[in-house]
């Protein structure tokens, strides 16, 4: 390896923080067979995404099912999904006191089956469903069962009749305060941050990158892609999630 290895020099930057968080988004989870937004085959290369905004599902019956219709569709791939090398990577970077926690876009509990133990996330989880109107809840399977054997539509909770949404956070909808304020929190206070697979275009997410850097953390890219925030970044590592995380990890000190 020589002085000038992408991966050797992202190592000595992990090497020497005291305090590193990763920040992942949709990429990591397309080696897992998840689809991204963006990606070219992503799944808004299909799908408007204006069409399923908060308020639109709030306010109108057809878009609800036209939501639903959706995630009927997307659900299985995230349910059938499993953990890949890139997950794995950054649950044994914790293990080995590496990693104070993983900061997530995504909705796929990916991390977690993992092993990651602590993962703040930042848009929910779709494995699991709840009521607009009560807040009960249900696991997304069963509500998957609903449509695909009794023919549901637009599912509705059996104790209020509110409409049902995955527990995700849809644009225009509020971000979960307490996560979002951990997730700044442990920006301005970490030593380096490592952002994996997200386009690094949906706020407020997006800026925990400048705020951790403002702070004066490091900067580590993982992206198969350019991304606005290349220009700050100390490393960019161009490639595969799942092949450039393993690698890092094998490019540490024992
Ligand atoms: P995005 O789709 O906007 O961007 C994905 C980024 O990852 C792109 O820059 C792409 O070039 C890169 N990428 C794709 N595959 C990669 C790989 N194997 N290795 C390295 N880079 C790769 O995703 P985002 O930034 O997370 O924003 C989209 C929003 O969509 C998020 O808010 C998230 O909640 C949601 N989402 C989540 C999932 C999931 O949970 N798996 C899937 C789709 C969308």
């Amino acid at each position: 390896m020589t002085g000038t290895d992408p991966i050797a020099a992202a190592a000595r930057l992990v090497a020497a923080s005291r305090r590193t968080i990763a920040l992942t988004g949709a990429g990591i989870s397309t080696e897992s067979g998840v689809p991204d937004f963006r990606s070219p085959t992503g799944v808004w290369s299909k799908y408007d995404p204006a069409e399923f905004s908060y308020q639109n599902f709030v306010a109108r019956a057809e878009a609800r099912r036209k939501y639903w219709r959706w995630s009927r569709e997307m659900y299985p791939a995230m349910r059938d999904a499993a953990p890949n090398p890139g997950h794995l990577a950054l649950a044994a970077l914790e293990r080995r006191g590496l990693l104070r926690c993983v900061i997530t876009q995504n909705i796929d509990g990916l991390h977690q089956r993992a092993g990651s133990t602590d993962v703040i996330e930042l848009h929910g989880n779709a494995l699991r469903a709840g009521c607009l109107g009560c807040g009960k809840e249900w696991p997304r399977d069963e509500v998957q069962r609903w449509m695909e054997e009794d023919g549901v539509l637009e599912p509705t909770c059996d104790a209020c009749g509110g409409p049902l949404k995955p527990r995700t956070i849809s644009f225009g909808q509020a971000m979960p305060e307490a996560e979002t304020r951990r997730a700044f929190m442990e920006a301005a206070a970490s030593e380096l941050l490592i952002a994996i697979g997200s386009s690094l275009v949906v706020f407020p997410a997006a800026s925990l990158v400048p705020a951790a850097k403002q702070h004066g953390a490091g900067i580590i890219l993982v992206n198969r892609t350019p991304t606005d925030y290349d220009g700050i970044a100390d490393q960019v590592l161009r490639g595969e999630a799942g092949a450039v995380l393993p690698a890092l990890l094998a490019a540490l000190p024992a």
